[in-house]
């Protein structure tokens, strides 16, 4: 397989939804019909006149399967200029990828779209963004929907499994626009089952993809940063955050201008910025236990959110979310992790800047966690053993992990 036909987009109408719809054909004859589905209140707003949506949607997929990609259609003359003068030549060498060729026709529809979107799961980011839009002076830039979209965030290679846990995920989050007054577009799509790829590589391409199937809605989107500050800034396999300053302005059209919400703040920074917000108190929730509607109090996001929101006196007004109890029965644990991480992590400037502002703000560390801080964790241990390992072990190892799907793999390379 060395070309994928992306079949002219159509609009068609399912049970009660909506679907935005290509015939994929690769492999001399295969075909796999990929969508966008949405409410029928949203329909009008799919775009069927350029393949746009389509071609990012698969971005990360051609590129590391090093196809060309042929459309039958068009793409929008920005986005085309972009991609193929900037981002994908970038891509292909940063990656050690053969350069892809993409034929199509370049169309320049003006759909004057004027919605304001961002991404809402109720997390910091999610939130900053959102509140950050809300009463901004010029009105233009004002958020007039949120959206929640399954792109890879519920399960990274779809099926029925991140099917069911996007659908109880929109039941919290349908909770919160409505008492909250937002409104709320929904994307389900099954991209996710055609490019079984790590969804922390590809998930700026697979997120803006929707946002992209809904041009004639959306002339802004906020685009959450994920807690990447400009000074991380790098193209990697690993994460696409890192170089989401260059995906924002490739991947905009000449309809939809997208904006990367939150670079230009620190984690602990945003947490400060939404707890000035009532709607937050009950609604934020962080949580990766999958716990969906309930933080568990234990695990690495809970444990971060819930000492951001102590060193700077507010904990108390989200104990409604959080298990204060079971938090206060663990402090001496929770800051001795707090303070390993401060010395280790590989994102270690989250937890200093914490440990230095409970220091400023006068939020006792216990003497325990200092001395705890410094035990041998598993994963020290883990790592330590790791780097005893000739490093061809190590990637023999990695493979057959891979293989034996025990592991995902890495993003874009393997
Ligand atoms: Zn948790």
């Amino acid at each position: 397989m060395d070309k994928i036909v992306i079949g002219r987009p159509k609009i068609e109408k399912h049970e009660n939804t909506y679907r935005l719809t290509s015939t994929l054909m690769y492999d001399k004859g295969t075909t796999y019909d990929m969508w966008f589905e949405v409410e029928k209140e949203y329909k009008d707003y799919l775009c069927d006149e350029n393949a746009d949506a389509f071609l990012i949607a698969l971005l990360s997929y051609v590129i590391k399967h090093e196809l060309d990609v042929e459309i039958e259609g068009s793409i929008s003359s920005r986005l085309y200029y972009q991609l193929t003068t900037y981002l994908i030549p970038l891509l292909c060498k940063s990656f050690n990828k053969r350069s892809i060729h993409i034929k199509c026709d370049i169309s320049d529809y003006d759909f004057k779209p004027n919605g304001v979107g961002t991404g809402i799961s109720c997390g910091v980011d999610s939130f900053y963004a959102v509140l950050k839009h809300k009463n901004f002076k010029d009105k233009k830039y004002n958020i007039t929907h949120l959206t929640f979209f399954n792109a890879g965030s519920h399960g990274e290679y779809g099926g029925e499994k991140a099917r069911t846990l996007f659908h109880k995920r929109l039941d919290y989050i349908k909770k919160f626009c409505v008492q909250n007054n937002y409104k709320l577009v929904t994307v389900d799509s099954n991209m996710n089952e055609f490019i079984k790829m790590n969804h922390l590589a590809t998930h700026t391409f697979r997120t803006l993809s929707c946002v992209l199937a809904l041009q004639k809605l959306f002339g802004i989107y906020y685009f959450s940063s994920m807690g990447s500050s400009f000074d991380d800034i790098c193209i990697t396999p690993v994460d696409s955050a890192y170089y989401d300053i260059l995906n924002i302005e490739c991947l905009s059209n000449q309809n939809t201008l997208f904006y990367s919400s939150g670079m230009e703040e620190t984690r602990l920074g945003k947490v400060k910025y939404i707890s000035e917000f009532k709607e937050t108190y009950n609604w934020l929730n962080v949580c990766i236990a999958g716990n969906d509607e309930k933080n568990c109090g234990l695990c690495e996001k809970c444990i971060r959110t819930m000492v951001d929101l102590e060193s700077i006196g507010k904990l108390e007004l989200y104990k409604s979310v959080f298990d204060l109890e079971l938090f206060y029965k663990n402090r001496v644990k929770i800051y001795g992790k707090v303070l390993k991480w401060s010395r280790t992590k590989d994102k270690k400037e989250y937890y200093k800047e914490v440990v230095d502002t409970c220091k400023k703000n006068n939020v006792k560390i216990p003497f325990q966690s200092y001395i705890i801080s410094y035990f041998p964790t598993y994963y020290g241990f883990k790592n330590f053993i790791r780097k005893l390992v000739p490093k061809k072990i190590v990637k023999k190892i990695h493979d057959y992990r891979i293989k034996k799907g025990i592991i995902t793999n890495d993003g874009w390379l393997n």
